[in-house]
């Protein structure tokens, strides 16, 4: 502990004024002939609501209890279970000298109500007025100062549980984990894991928690790994914890892992496992979780597991199920709406979004600014600049919803993929707030994509104004460069990243094949079957030639010859799963792609061919929409 530190929080003295011994005697203040003081105590062991509790409320006026501990200690306790804090405080405050277990009850209403301020004066009241805190006490507190992320607060309590020479229990172990790692003292926290040498789920828990919402994600993994035993927080944390990481293989390891110990996954978990399904396009894996857990745990589906669902079908591209459960939904709520409006979005079926966005408000839901979004991106995807317009316009006038910075960022998203290039950038000029990256890296994508190289040149200043490190960027300008013909210049700018070891976001692509994701990144040769997988890659691209399919070059700006470059194309993550898919796919089935970047225009060409020439229906989904590749055709109509 720092010496330094100033102490707002005043030491326990046992010498200081005690408040007066409770008085066990009672005499009614105003006496009466109905209720008795045991009878009135027990009543409130049977109250269901608040009429009743404020009827005994009344009973304790009448017998003189109000005001006296412990009985007025239980009514503040009713009233502290039931969330009802106000009256609660209102009790608590005309009690003659409150005792430790009143003060106790208080402290944690407060705490667990959100008043975590009122709570740490509340404390300071208590030792100032000579009263004993316990573990109890000292729990809610550190519980407060995690709410309030007081740091400073929080560690003069743990100096003084030092002080008073308490014996810690597990539950403040854990709260001192907590509050040190929110805090962002990740360090303090481990020490005190550390000090703590038994075999401890909950404090083990509170460790994997605080690791996990620092993205320090290994060291979780390794306090995991060692636990003896393991509960459902345990799990729950794992799991969320991965997913909240962008960790969705490892997310769904945990779960499976779970199963298999017969332990059933609670709402939360089922959630966290059904959106990493969706992030790695695991259909099947969805599939089984929807048939086989999600019934089990409740008759009725609630609406975040029934969203959860439409969200996962739609992105796993089987939109057809995702409406199905949307429909089978007793209860929606926006959430809901908006998963299903931005399903029909990422499919390419704008019109659909249209009419649930009106069947929606005619229900009576109000639009929140995610419906919007959701819409907006609809009208993108199918290049409806007018209708784009008259949402966006809408959204204000008959909503009264502030357009915010995702919104200006679909409508230079909608403009500049149609090509309105100038009026995309008068829009960026025109907006109220700073554009931020992704909306200059928008209009620079869109500038590649139609070839104006001036244009993306002032987007490309912008950005690097704002983001002077971001290799994703300059490999984009390398790309605008590339296809306008300034192949010398990409040359130049590719050093450069390699030179400042700027980092770029690899491609990646996960194929789904008997219930196991598999993952690959451009050229890869990980995989345990690399071999099979790279003579079906000469074989895709050996046929795709032979009925007229030639590589476009300036797709890569890479300082390498012509014939590399074409490799390099052939190799794409996207490319390597479709691969593997018809590998290992029943010969008419359909294949599944899942990439976190836009897929090139050059493989996207190449696919076309190669489900025209494999006779094969293949769907990938890029970072932002659904491909449908059959018969030589793409569902997006060459507009992504
Ligand atoms: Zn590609
Ligand atoms: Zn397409």
């Amino acid at each position: 502990m720092h010496s330094s530190l100033t102490l707002f929080l005043p030491i326990p003295n046992n010498k200081s004024s005690k408040a007066p011994t409770p008085i066990i005697k009672i005499q009614s203040e105003t006496p009466s002939k109905h209720a008795t003081i045991p009878s009135t105590i027990s009543l409130l062991h049977t109250c269901q609501n608040l009429e009743q509790l404020k009827q005994i409320h009344a009973q304790f006026v009448v017998v003189g209890l109000i005001r006296r501990c412990p009985m007025a200690g239980k009514l503040v306790e009713s009233y502290v279970s039931t969330s009802h804090i106000d009256h609660a405080w209102s009790v608590f405050d005309r009690i003659d000298g409150p005792d430790a277990f009143a003060y106790n009850t208080m402290i944690r209403g407060l705490t667990v109500g959100g008043q975590a301020n009122d709570s740490l004066l509340l404390f300071n009241r208590m030792v100032l007025n000579g009263l004993m805190a316990d573990n109890y006490t000292y729990t809610f507190m550190l519980k407060a100062c995690s709410r309030l992320s007081a740091l400073m607060e929080g560690k003069q309590v743990h100096c003084m549980i030092i002080k008073v020479g308490m014996r810690p229990d597990n539950y403040i172990h854990s709260s001192l984990i907590h509050m040190y790692g929110i805090s962002d003292s990740l360090d303090c926290a481990r020490k005190v894991f550390d000090g703590f040498s038994e075999e401890n789920t909950l404090i083990k828990n509170a460790m994997i928690t605080v690791y996990l919402q620092h993205g320090r994600v290994d060291d979780a993994r390794d306090v995991f790994d060692g636990m003896m035993m393991k509960d459902d927080a345990t799990w729950s944390a794992m799991v969320s914890g991965y997913t909240k990481n962008c960790m969705f293989m490892e997310a769904l390891g945990v779960f499976w892992e779970m199963t298999a110990c017969g332990a059933h996954p609670n709402e939360s978990m089922v959630v966290s496992a059904l959106t990493a399904c969706a992030q790695l396009g695991a259909l099947d894996q969805g599939r089984w979780i929807h048939l086989h857990v999600c019934r089990r745990i409740e008759a009725e589906m609630s609406v975040v597991l029934g969203t959860a669902l439409v969200d996962m079908y739609a992105k796993c591209g089987s939109i057809d199920n995702s409406y199905e459960v949307f429909r089978s939904m007793t209860r929606r709520d926006v959430v809901t709406w908006t998963a299903m409006i931005s399903g029909f979005a990422m499919h390419g079926y704008a019109e659909k979004s249209f009419e649930l966005f009106d069947e929606m408000v005619v229900a009576g839901i109000q639009p929140n600014e995610a419906v919007f979004v959701a819409v907006l991106s609809a009208c993108t995807h199918a290049g409806h600049v007018e209708m784009g317009g008259h949402y966006f316009d809408r959204m204000t006038l008959d909503f009264g919803i502030t357009p915010s910075i995702e919104h200006y960022g679909c409508m230079v998203d909608l403009l500049s993929r149609a090509g309105h290039l100038a009026e995309a950038e008068d829009l960026i000029a025109s907006m109220p707030m700073e554009p931020n990256p992704i909306i200059w890296g928008t209009l620079l994508g869109a500038c590649r994509n139609h070839k104006d190289l001036a244009r993306g040149k002032r987007a490309f200043n912008h950005l690097i104004a704002l983001e002077p490190r971001s290799g994703d960027r300059f490999k984009l300008i390398g790309h605008v460069l590339a296809v306008a013909g300034k192949g010398e210049d990409a040359i130049k700018v590719r050093k450069l990243i390699k030179e400042n070891e700027m980092g770029t976001t690899s491609g990646s692509s996960c194929i789904e094949v008997d219930g196991m994701v598999h993952e690959f990144v451009a050229g890869d040769i990980g995989h345990k079957d690399a071999r099979e997988i790279y003579m079906m890659l000469d074989e895709m691209k050996r046929r795709i030639e032979e009925v007229g399919f030639v590589a476009r070059r300036e797709e890569v700006v890479l300082n390498i010859d012509e014939e590399e470059k074409e490799i390099a194309l052939s190799r794409h993550s996207e490319r390597l799963a479709i691969a593997y898919g018809l590998l290992r796919s029943g010969p008419k089935s359909l294949i599944r792609v899942y990439k976190n970047l836009r897929i090139c225009t050059d493989c996207h060409r190449a696919i076309k061919f190669i489900s025209k020439e494999f006779g094969r229906e293949i769907i990938v989904r890029d970072r932002s929409r659904f491909h449908v590749f059959k018969g030589g055709e793409c569902s997006c109509m060459d507009y992504w």
